[in-house]
């Protein structure tokens, strides 16, 4: 069992005022294998301070400081890469292909993006009589989850530091291994005391302390609309920004003419990456009722193809906690129970496992829109295929839904991909099995939460806006 107990605040390594320690459990064990400390209000107060005084200074740098210190975190955070890997193998359970490839990287593309977007931004801008200049917000409170844990910081602390805000991180206390260790790649970037701040502990504690705060400027968060709602509840009345990054129940429309194996064949295995807890997962996928029968065998196949496990082989590793397991594991029962067609997968672990928080594959076909399983969010290993007749049936299914997080199409033509991708109610749309891009706005509409993270977007959140008006020069 490795402690990890101390609180990161104004550049130092500090014991919380009160102690109070919760131990940190390998999904894929079943075992304890760290400690952290909770921390509560009375830390922070302190965090919150340090970083309000840190602001004072920290705001006024130079873009080429803060560019330059973008930089020295990159050739710090490369050095301790392989630390970060590991530890979000074992806090929340990505098999190490899957750590080492994405989860452990996505820092990296975030904050190599970030920096380009500050070396380029324009904060000063004559409109008629009036100077229009951005700065930074100020003191940012910041709320992860256990799901892609680094890249979910990341998202938040590079664009804060580009624009000049001071900050206060609660990780997950599920997966808060990562970034104990990115607290202290980014005291080796040499990033000035109080200008970055950790402070572990629970969403009701420290995630209340924080939203509720009268010196924090903003909230970012990213987590369940539950949670999410929480947190801009508690920030309401001290008029706070808030950027939330919420759930997903993203429609993958399959049209007429696409290329059946690689579209269905493409979306399983984009809903299984990662064991389904991506908020952005191609959860819902449209099939045209022409090729159901084709489509379903593809789907079948390509789900019982997926190896779980945490050896080379393993594409999947368990579910990161035991409550989500739970809760996977009440849906797929729901989705039994509400007539929907079990293609692959299901009940259980998977053959040969019995422990960790493993689950299988698991494919759905016959659901329709109005099922449980095609409304909530699964965040698991589980698709839900819908048949469609017409496509303008598609796209109203696909827009039947309190999220709007991302949507996927594929289709024989751009032409047609952008047509329906266009009608499709969400901040993201991915075609034709393309992959992230880094520079790209990410974030929802409706329940899937407010404002955009990554890329120039995302760093826009961390600004506020002045007009000057008068100036003699102007
Ligand atoms: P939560 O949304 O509860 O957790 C995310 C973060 O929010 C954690 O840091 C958590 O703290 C914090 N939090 C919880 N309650 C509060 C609060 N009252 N005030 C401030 N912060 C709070 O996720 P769960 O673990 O409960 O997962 C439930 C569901 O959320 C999943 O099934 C999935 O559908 C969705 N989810 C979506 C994610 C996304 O990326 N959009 C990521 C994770 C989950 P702590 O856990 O430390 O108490």
């Amino acid at each position: 069992m490795k402690d990890y107990l101390k609180f990161y605040i104004n550049g130092e390594w500090v014991d919380p005022v009160e102690p109070r320690t919760l131990e940190v459990e390998n999904p894929a064990t079943e075992e304890n294998f760290a400690r952290i400390s909770l921390g509560s209000k009375a830390d922070v107060d302190k965090a919150v301070a340090a970083a309000k005084e840190a602001f004072k200074t920290f705001s006024q740098t130079s873009v080429e400081y803060r560019a330059d210190l973008l930089d020295k975190f990159v050739a710090a955070y490369q050095k301790r890469m392989g630390d970060v890997s590991e530890a979000i193998t074992s806090e929340m359970g990505a098999p190490k292909w899957l750590a080492d490839a994405a989860q452990a990287t996505a820092p990296l593309a975030h904050f190599t993006t970030t920096a380009q977007v500050l070396r380029e931004y324009k904060f000063e801008e004559q409109r008629g009589k009036t100077l229009i200049r951005k700065e930074p917000i100020g003191v940012c409170g910041f709320i992860t989850p256990w799901n892609w844990p680094a890249n979910q910081i990341a998202c938040k602390i590079a664009p804060a530091l580009a624009a000049g805000c001071t900050m206060v991180l609660k990780p997950s206390e599920i997966a808060p291994i990562d970034a104990m260790i990115i607290a202290e790649v980014m005291h080796e970037a040499g990033v000035p005391a109080g200008v970055f701040n950790l402070v572990n502990g629970d969403g009701p504690g420290v995630g209340q302390a924080l939203s509720e705060h009268k010196d924090v400027d903003m909230m970012s968060f990213t987590g369940s609309t539950r949670a999410g709602v929480l947190v801009q509840q508690a920030s309401a009345p001290t008029v706070k920004r808030v950027a939330l990054e919420l759930g997903g129940k993203s429609p993958n429309i399959v049209l007429e003419g696409a290329d059946l194996t690689k579209a269905i064949g493409g979306g399983v295995m984009n809903m299984m990456m990662n064991t389904g807890q991506s908020c952005n997962a191609p959860s819902r996928m449209f099939i045209p009722k022409s090729v159901k029968g084709e489509a379903e065998q593809i789907a079948k196949a390509t789900a019982e193809s997926v190896k779980v496990g945490m050896d080379e082989k393993g594409a999947i590793g368990p579910i990161s906690n035991g409550n989500q397991y739970q809760k996977v594991q009440d849906l797929i029962q729901k989705g039994i129970d509400e007539g929907a067609t079990l293609l692959a997968g299901g009940l259980g672990r998977p053959e040969g496992f019995n422990k960790g928080y493993f689950t299988r594959p698991t494919v759905f076909s016959d659901v329709t829109n109005d099922m449980t399983i095609a409304r909530e969010e699964i965040f698991g290993p589980v698709l839900v295929m819908i048949p469609y007749e017409t496509e303008e049936e598609a796209i109203e299914m696909a827009n039947d839904t309190e999220y709007g997080l991302a949507g996927y199409v594929q289709a024989a033509t751009d032409e047609k991909a952008y047509e329906v991708g266009s009608k499709i109610r969400a901040g993201q749309i991915l075609v034709n099995g393309s992959g992230p891009d880094f520079s790209a706005p990410f974030g929802g509409y409706k329940m899937s939460g407010i404002g955009r993270e990554w890329g120039e977007y995302g760093f826009e959140e961390f600004l506020e806006i002045k007009g000057i008006t008068g100036l003699k020069s102007a």
